[in-house]
């Protein structure tokens, strides 16, 4: 198998898998998706809220917010509390926002870190204060999976596409039709070697616009399922490298106490 990164910036990271099963690279999505812990708040202890969002709804916004750090706490199911909530599995963060004289925006970053949970942005609006209207909470973070709930997803976009494979015939009389035509502008005319070429054969969508223009059929459009490429777009909660590497050692740790099951079972 061969990888190669195709594109990578704060926010979104392309990879090229050749060679690779489908299903592998969808094992590694999936696991992105559902299995990587992050932390998320899951508790909140209103002590006064008289903004215009019921608590339930303020505490929804609150959960949905993306969060960083946790690397020392112990997943709940783990923890000696037996995941009540301790200060081993939880991190708690504080709100305390009065409008006082004008309206108030009340952003993530007011939220006050007490350990080492703390918002990913700290731009995300979490209620409109009237003046005269105030906000003060307790949250407790902890570790969760995307099986779980959505807010514990670390990506809001993660996606597998399949090469391109647009093969041109010897019979195409370079009309341009199909160069007109294709919604995402990959083809164009080569004038020196007067031949029909692709541009960015990854931008394409298969969409076979070319296919039905043509008037001599001479264009074919089809995929190649060995070679994928995985898109991951981070929440902000870890970076995409962070999210890729630790896929690969979950894989790795499912696929050695399947063996060691499997060994058991066998010996026994
Ligand atoms: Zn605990």
């Amino acid at each position: 198998m061969d990888v190669e990164v195709l594109g990578s910036t704060n926010d979104q990271l392309s990879v090229i898998f050749r060679g690779a099963q489908p299903t592998f690279v969808n094992a590694i999505r999936r696991i992105i998706m559902a299995e990587i812990p992050i932390p998320a708040i899951e508790k909140v202890y209103v002590a006064e809220n008289t903004s215009v969002l019921y608590d339930e709804i303020l505490a929804h916004r609150l959960g949905m917010i993306p969060m960083r750090g946790g690397e020392t706490l112990v997943p709940p199911d783990q923890c000696n509390c037996g995941g009540k909530g301790c200060g081993f599995c939880e991190s708690v963060l504080t709100l305390e926002v009065e409008a006082k004289e004008d309206n108030v925006v009340v952003y993530s970053g007011r939220l006050k870190a007490e350990g080492s949970v703390f918002p990913a942005n700290n731009d995300i609006p979490i209620v409109k204060l009237n003046s005269g209207q105030k906000i003060a909470l307790v949250a407790h973070a902890r570790l969760g999976r995307g099986k779980e709930h959505a807010k514990w997803q670390p990506v809001s976009a993660c996606v597998i596409k399949y090469e391109p494979v647009v093969s041109i015939q010897a019979d195409c009389d370079l009309c341009g039709i199909c160069v007109e035509r294709c919604p995402r502008k990959i083809l164009e005319i080569n004038e020196n070697e007067k031949k029909l070429a692709v541009r960015s054969i990854w931008d394409c969508s298969l969409c076979k616009v070319c296919e039905e223009v043509c008037p001599k059929s001479a264009i074919k459009v089809s995929y190649n399922d060995k070679t994928s490429r995985l898109t991951i777009e981070t929440t902000g909660s870890k970076s995409n490298e962070e999210l890729l590497i630790s896929a690969f050692d979950f894989l790795i740790k499912k696929c050695e106490s399947l063996k060691n099951s499997i060994g058991g079972a066998t010996n026994g």
